[in-house]
């Protein structure tokens, strides 16, 4: 049998590829008027990275990394010894920690400096057990905001995620954005407590795995899909209730702003995301319809302690991660099909044999002009080539035969118009080398609307 991609994966094949190159560059975009900038990093780190500024008992970090080994280093674990941590790399599972390493790393932020606003879009790899909308290697645009703790900072954040959903076609009416505060140093150890000590009360209601929450992160099991867990945790504590004033003071300004903004928000106090790292702000966009149980199409928040985690000074953070085949599954579930990336301007038929060599020239010079050009290059009938040029959208065929080639004339055939007019192949190369200059395949339309 044919080998197969491995699971949990899935190729971008071209029509997709296409679009994901414009989702990026549409992110780039938008993202750039809020002074974001791109920054590329590993796609495997340390794994002590992961383990230190994402947290041992995350879910992500203790159950979904995929290790990376060299073989060298796989064939002495293999013997029996050891390697070194620098040598214990992990694919990265999100994108905040390694972002957050490299500014640690680079000093990006030197004390005093505005904030460095960065921007990043690749893949992530998480071993979790695959299903529509969730993959073990899939690709996010994310950003991170480092050395600013303002709230204006965690908004326009928010705000530019939401302007890109509509951007790339996802409807506002078909998305809810949730909001929370996780507090931070001062009150959230006491709300933890508060927590813990409300399951301990609930030991026989909840499922093995949140009992064991209860010691080490017990504030994760407000995200466990147990529905006898789900009954019990609306009854815990609420963080709101626990915040202290500077976190309050914090949240309802984030809120005060995005209402500014015109955005409609939902305010959850169990919403903690799986992820250690967060303080105060904490965001997550769903779809309403279409999308399952994987509807969650990016989400976010505030780190002020990441930055130390990793050994940095302290520089307080905030930033999102989108996910890009599940802004794909919610472009589908409100109706929209990825436009087709095939494209042809101009397609240059030959009747025999004897007029390839100028068909050849032809094509470079429309390409060299800025048109996207193509003949053929399978000895096709006439007939068939026409049928590939339609295939290919082609707004033109240009039809090359010896007898009209002698006397320097070429039939141009519009293929909207299915409208066929004789030209002279030299001012028709003049003019079609000047479409790139005068605007590519709009300026075709003049050409062969004076053809006409
Ligand atoms: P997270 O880092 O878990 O907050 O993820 C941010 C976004 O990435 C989510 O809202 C999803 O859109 C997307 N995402 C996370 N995990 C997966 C996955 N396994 N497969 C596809 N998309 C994912």
């Amino acid at each position: 049998m044919a080998l197969q991609a491995p699971e949990g994966t899935k190729d971008l094949l071209p029509d997709e590829a296409v679009y994901w190159t414009r989702f990026k560059a549409i992110a780039t975009e938008i993202f750039g008027r809020y002074g974001y900038l791109p920054i590329e990093t590993p796609v495997f780190e340390q794994t002590e990275l992961f383990v230190r500024g994402i947290g041992e008992a995350t879910d992500v970090v203790s159950k979904e990394m995929f290790t990376a080994i060299s073989g060298e280093n796989l064939k002495k674990l293999l013997d029996g010894g050891t390697v070194k941590a620098k040598s214990r790399l992990s694919l990265r599972p999100e994108g905040t920690a390694g972002v957050v390493r490299a500014v640690v790393q680079h000093d990006l932020v030197p004390q005093g400096a505005a904030p460095a606003k960065l921007l990043y879009a690749g893949p992530m790899f998480r071993a979790e057990r695959p299903q529509k909308g969730r993959q073990r290697q899939f690709n996010q645009v994310g950003i991170e905001c480092l050395g600013a703790e303002e709230p204006s900072v965690d908004a326009e954040g928010i705000i530019m995620l939401m302007r890109f959903y509509a951007a790339i076609g996802i409807p506002v009416e078909a998305t809810r954005l949730l909001v929370n505060s996780m507090g931070c140093d001062v009150c959230r150890p006491a709300y933890r407590d508060a927590v813990k000590a409300f399951m301990d009360t609930h030991t026989d209601e909840l499922c093995d795995e949140c009992k064991r929450r209860a010691e080490t992160n017990p504030l994760r099991a407000f995200d466990c899909k147990n529905p006898g867990c789900a009954a019990v945790m609306e009854g815990a504590p609420k963080i709101t209730d626990h915040l202290c004033d500077d976190c309050r003071e914090h949240y309802e300004a984030v809120k005060t702003y995005l209402t500014g903004a015109g955005l409609v928000f939902v305010e959850d106090p169990t919403l903690v995301r799986g992820l250690d790292y967060y303080t105060r702000t904490v965001f997550e966009v769903q779809v309403t319809e279409g999308m399952g149980s994987q509807n969650a199409i990016g989400g976010g928040g505030r780190y002020d302690k990441l930055a130390e985690e990793v050994g940095g000074r302290p520089t307080p953070g905030f930033g999102w991660a989108l996910g890009y085949e599940r802004c794909v599954l919610a472009l589908e579930a409100a109706g929209h099909t990825l436009p087709a990336a095939q494209r042809c301007d101009v397609f240059v038929a030959c009747v025999d044999d004897s007029v390839r060599a100028e068909a050849f020239s032809l094509v470079q010079a429309l390409r060299d002009g800025g048109l996207v050009g193509e003949m053929d290059h399978q000895r096709r009938s006439l007939k068939s080539q026409f049928k590939l040029a339609d295939k290919l959208g082609a707004h033109a065929v240009v039809v090359l035969g010896p007898d009209e080639l002698a006397a320097g004339q070429v039939k141009v055939r519009d293929m909207q118009a299915h409208d066929e007019q004789m030209a002279d192949l030299a001012a028709l190369k003049t003019q079609l080398a000047a479409c790139a200059v005068e605007g590519g395949a709009a300026a075709l339309k003049d050409v062969l609307a004076r053809l006409a």
